[in-house]
């Protein structure tokens, strides 16, 4: 799944191509992708792009003051096309959901791979109209979010562990499954420690951490064609999806915890004082 980084990637590569074309025309072949129906996709033809920005892991794209917004949630994915096929699609087939022709014959595809449907598009006349984004707690890299906005999210979310914390949208906007096992890991923190027991050094570096690990992983993909964003964010990771792997910091194995529809890789030298996390799933079948 797209997070933060490889979505800022995809904004900044957008951004180049979009603003100032005129959208042509807008075929949806999934209407179950398509959230609203006021105003309709068939308001946008004849408009110009304005703008597109990132909202968490939202993309949201300005088109004189519609929004077109876009979730790509697990399996989605948006493919850039110099020229498109005018060609309608066929509704029902294939991996494309929606399909956005603009005035120089180039546009964009957003996909769907997999049986999931979990892509999401909206149009809207505000962002704030969207219920994903009206619930998104801070970016962790605009200007307000600094060390101290940190830690009054952790005291606030005192009793919550630091993993879930962590990809909760609500708390911090743009931050997944894999961002927060890699944060975790260069912040030397157990996913399982409770938000509210970190004193004043772990909350540095945490913060720390957080911006480095996001930057870092903006500037890897910043370069990147739109279709190479997924490879490099996997091959990218330290420990993330690297059960059984070394860790790069100290040797040790990676290590995995798994949960019903998702796991959590860590180091137990860096992150958990040399101890194993149990599994939660395996402690409760040995019940
Ligand atoms: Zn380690």
């Amino acid at each position: 799944m797209p997070e933060l980084p490889e979505v800022e990637a995809l904004v900044i590569f957008l951004r180049s191509k979009l603003v100032g074309r005129v959208v042509a025309r807008v075929d949806v072949a999934s209407i179950s992708v398509l959230k609203t129906y006021d105003p309709p996709v068939t308001s946008l033809p004849g408009l110009a792009i304005v703008g597109v920005v990132r909202r968490g892991k939202f993309i949201d794209i300005d088109i004189d003051g519609l929004h077109l917004v876009t979730h790509l949630a697990r399996a989605g994915w948006l493919r850039w096309k110099e020229t498109l096929s005018a060609t309608p699609l066929k509704p029902g087939k294939g991996p494309i959901s929606l399909r956005v022709h603009l005035d120089d014959g180039s546009g964009f595809d957003l996909t769907e791979a997999g049986t999931q449907k979990k892509l999401a598009v909206y149009v809207v006349r505000s962002p704030q109209d969207v219920p994903g984004i009206v619930r998104l707690g801070p970016d962790p890299l605009s200007d307000e979010f600094d060390e101290f906005a940190l830690r009054s999210l952790l005291e606030a979310h005192g009793r919550s562990q630091l993993k879930g914390l962590l990809r909760d949208q609500s708390v911090i906007a743009g931050v997944g499954n894999a961002y927060s096992d890699e944060i975790l890991h260069v912040a030397k923190l157990s996913p399982f420690k409770v938000a509210g027991s970190l004193d004043d050094e772990s909350i540095r570096r945490l913060y720390d951490a957080m911006v480095e690990t996001l930057r870092g992983a903006i500037e890897r993909a910043a370069g990147l064609p739109a279709s190479e964003l997924k490879d490099d964010k996997r091959t990218a990771m330290r420990v993330h999806g690297r059960k059984g792997q070394q860790c790069p910091e100290c040797g040790d194995v990676v290590r995995e915890v798994s949960f019903a529809d998702s796991s959590l890789q860590y180091c137990a030298t860096c992150q958990t004082g040399g101890k194993p996390l149990a599994d939660r799933r395996l402690s409760r079948l040995l019940k």
